[in-house]
């Protein structure tokens, strides 16, 4: 491939030599990653290609009932003859951590884009056990806004779990997945790109380039929101409005990028923190 016309943006030389592990659906930002260089991509997915797909991913009529992956990994080699795709067609919520880190523990990043909240919560844990940078794609009820949340090891204090606290209370106390029927494919596109800005910027963190910068100018607003409708609210609250003001172009099709603390008792997270500070004693 020829990549001149991103150079100046993004140090394909590093992407080329890194691999991505994607759990769930987030297949155009795949593609994308792969036109950007991206070296190899481990797919995880057991779900197969279903008429209502059609509508709102990127997989045509010709697809259905294949495996996904295994319909994506096609793709990503017919756009980047260069790249490595291995698909794995299981349930990611039950791998062992042992057997979940001789199959992804290599990876530089984690995309979790599954609309199934106990993958990306595990998700979560995964990547701080591995100590391996990671993005969490959500679209919110009827795709109205959706969100990524990133973590990026010494530079997030605050993890998916910190963040998502209330998610979490939510999910143990029964009440389900939020879902997203009513989101359109452009809803989840406005989405993924935003994710893939994060993930070029998660993936070569520290090059002398625009991507390379973007995660030290992010530093702690590690949760963006993205407004697909201009009337989303938040339990009756314009959080856009709380943020962005009154001003008339306040309208949608925009980004918040939020400052994030971390929880000081995070059951994911807490226990790094912990032997960090201990080690900073010692
Ligand atoms: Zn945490």
């Amino acid at each position: 491939m020829d990549f001149s016309r991103i150079y100046p943006s993004v140090a394909v030389e590093i992407l080329q030599q890194s691999h991505v592990t994607m759990v769930g659906g987030a297949y155009n930002l795949c593609n994308d990653l792969a036109r950007c260089g991206v070296g190899s991509i481990s797919l995880v997915d057991f779900d197969t290609v279903s008429q209502s797909n059609i509508a709102r991913q990127d997989f045509s009529s010709a697809d259905i009932a294949q495996h996904k992956v295994e319909v994506v990994a096609e793709r990503l080699r017919r756009t980047n003859p260069e790249i490595e795709v291995e698909t794995y067609i299981l349930n990611y919520c039950a791998l062992s951590d042992e057997e979940h880190d001789r199959l992804f523990g290599h990876t530089n990043l984690f995309i979790f884009s599954t609309d199934f909240f106990p993958a990306q919560a595990k998700g979560n844990q995964a990547a701080i056990r591995l100590q391996v940078p990671a993005s969490f794609i959500g679209l919110y009820a009827g795709g109205r806004a959706g969100e990524v949340i990133f973590w990026y090891p010494g530079v997030t204090p605050a993890c998916y779990r910190c963040i998502c606290k209330s998610r979490y209370q939510a999910f143990t106390q029964g009440q389900g997945n939020v879902s997203s029927t009513g989101g359109t494919i452009f809803d989840l596109r406005m989405v993924d790109a935003v994710a893939g800005q994060i993930d070029l910027g998660l993936l070569t963190r520290g090059e002398d380039n625009r991507y390379g910068h973007l995660i030290d100018q992010l530093g702690n607003r590690n949760l963006l929101q993205i407004k697909n409708d201009p009337t989303y609210t938040l339990n009756g609250r314009d959080i856009f409005r709380q943020y962005l003001g009154d001003n008339p172009a306040n309208f949608s099709f925009t980004t918040i990028a939020l400052p994030m603390e971390r929880e000081p008792d995070c059951p994911d997270c807490a226990a790094l923190h912990n032997t960090v500070a201990q080690n900073i004693t010692n």
